[in-house]
């Protein structure tokens, strides 16, 4: 039988697939590396073997990829342009990280090798649509369930156990209020600016748990009135046209107008997710960086728990059906850590994952550098080869280390009190054109992500 040319369209068309892909994480987890990794791997596996792991290409049925314009044109683009630009100044440079949501949309050509696939085309495409948000966003799911009083309440009881002095004075900033006597926006303004700082400062100690995501991460609503607000606990019943009610008004907007429509039109479109987690520098920075991340990283799962009853499925029906939970940065400590990192990882997620349900999602967690900036090898130590890495510090110097051991489960009194973590800043290793980056799994982390699409 004859297969016109226009059928052969029809057929190949009807094969090509596309997939959505969230990539999320706290600041500074590693997402704009992370994608600026993945898009250069693809781009450059028609040249390269640089992806072992991934099925499609260790088949040799990967013929190539290349970007194309996203077909959503209301997300800002991905910067891949500036990241690449970065890394291959002299000396080279880490991309700019991630402030805001943002999308790149690659083709994927393969050979299919299901037998019914390939009977009818010779090649396929896979469209991927890789999104990048930050995961700082995820942590205001809660805040759909609780009214202001609620969320003020446990927000208060939060600041009250940090012991930060430019907590306690902020806190001591909002005791005498009588918001319920006052008019006008002007108080709440300023405190609601006070509080931001606050909140940015906190992020900077390490403290990662922060409410609400937006204050330090407004992306399109920076200065927007809606993110002015702090929590405060009234003496009395809301008063009319007081400033508490203007900031229990404020709060249902930021419920309604930017958590709600982020879920609707980003998060509930993902096929599959993936969340970078940057436990080396939680561990270096000491229990409560680590402690706070572990809270952080459960708020964050509470977004995937879609059984029947949750808020999310009610509100939005997501349809993420695999979720890749990855340990960022793993070039920082040797390769006989990795096993441990991966461990550690799966402590942290495990018993939120067990508690909640997860109905259909399927879950991976993976030690990976998006960017490998080391190299490992070993050095003479008391007459014995041990486990180093070396590689070239932000300020230039060369150095080989032994960074530490990574607890293969969650660090306790005697991990912190005996153990020094060395987490050095490394700068990435110079890349020429058409290379691919120098990586630990990522293929792994491909494979996981859509391996099954590329059959
Ligand atoms: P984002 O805020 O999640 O977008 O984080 P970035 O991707 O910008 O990463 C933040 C910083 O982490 C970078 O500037 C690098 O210093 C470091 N980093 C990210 N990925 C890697 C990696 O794979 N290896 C190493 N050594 N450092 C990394």
């Amino acid at each position: 039988m004859k297969i016109t040319r226009q059928t052969k369209n029809l057929i190949n068309r009807g094969l090509d697939t596309h997939i959505r892909i969230g990539v999320t994480g706290l600041s500074r987890a590693g997402k704009t590396a992370f994608i600026t990794s993945l898009v250069n791997q693809l781009i450059s596996s028609a040249t390269n073997d640089n992806l072992p792991l991934l099925r499609v290409q260790q088949q040799q049925r990967l013929l190539g990829a290349r970007r194309v314009p996203q077909k959503n044109l209301l997300t800002p683009r991905f910067n891949l342009d500036a990241s690449i630009k970065s890394l291959s100044s002299t000396p080279p440079q880490w991309p700019q990280p991630t402030r805001d949501v943002s999308e790149i949309r690659l083709a994927i050509k393969y050979k299919p090798n299901s037998r019914t696939r390939k009977l009818l085309s010779r090649t396929a495409t896979l469209y991927l649509d890789i999104v990048d948000y930050p995961g700082e966003w995820l942590l205001d799911l809660p805040m759909l369930e609780m009214d202001f009083a609620t969320w003020s309440a446990n927000q208060l009881q939060h600041l009250e156990q940090i012991p930060l002095p430019e907590v306690k004075k902020w806190l001591q900033s909002v005791v005498d209020l009588k918001l319920n006597q006052d008019k006008g926006d002007g108080l709440i303004n300023q405190i609601s600016n006070d509080y931001t700082q606050l909140l940015l400062l906190l992020k900077s100690h390490g403290y990662h748990h922060i409410q609400p995501g937006r204050f330090v991460l407004p992306g399109e609503l920076a200065h927007a009135p809606v993110l002015s607000f702090f929590p405060y606990v009234a003496e009395a019943k809301l008063i009319k046209g007081s400033a508490l009610e203007l900031l229990d008004k404020r709060y249902r907007e930021y419920q309604n107008q930017v958590i709600k429509p982020f879920y609707k039109r980003y998060f509930s479109e993902f096929d599959r997710q993936i969340v970078l987690v940057d436990v080396l520098s939680s561990l270096n920075q000491g229990p409560h960086a680590f402690n706070d991340m572990q809270w952080a990283i459960s708020d964050i799962m509470k977004s995937f728990s879609y059984g029947n009853n949750s808020i999310l499925r009610r509100l939005f029906a997501p349809r993420t059906d695999k979720l890749l939970f990855a340990a960022t940065k793993a070039d920082h400590v040797t390769p006989d850590q990795h096993s441990n990192l991966a461990l550690l990882l799966r402590h942290l997620v495990q018993p939120i994952w067990q508690y909640v349900s997860f109905e259909n999602v399927e879950m991976e967690c993976l030690p990976v550098a998006s960017i490998s900036a080391t190299e490992a090898g070993y050095v003479e130590s008391k007459g014995k080869a041990q486990p180093a890495i070396s590689g070239t510090l932000d300020n230039g110097e060369k150095i080989t280390l032994y960074p530490g051991e990574v607890p293969a489960t969650l660090p306790n009194a005697h991990f912190w009190k005996n153990s020094g973590f060395e987490f050095s800043s490394f700068q990435p290793k110079s890349c020429g054109e058409g290379e691919a980056l120098p990586h630990i799994a990522m293929d792994k982390a491909i494979e996981f992500l859509i391996g099954d699409k590329l059959r």
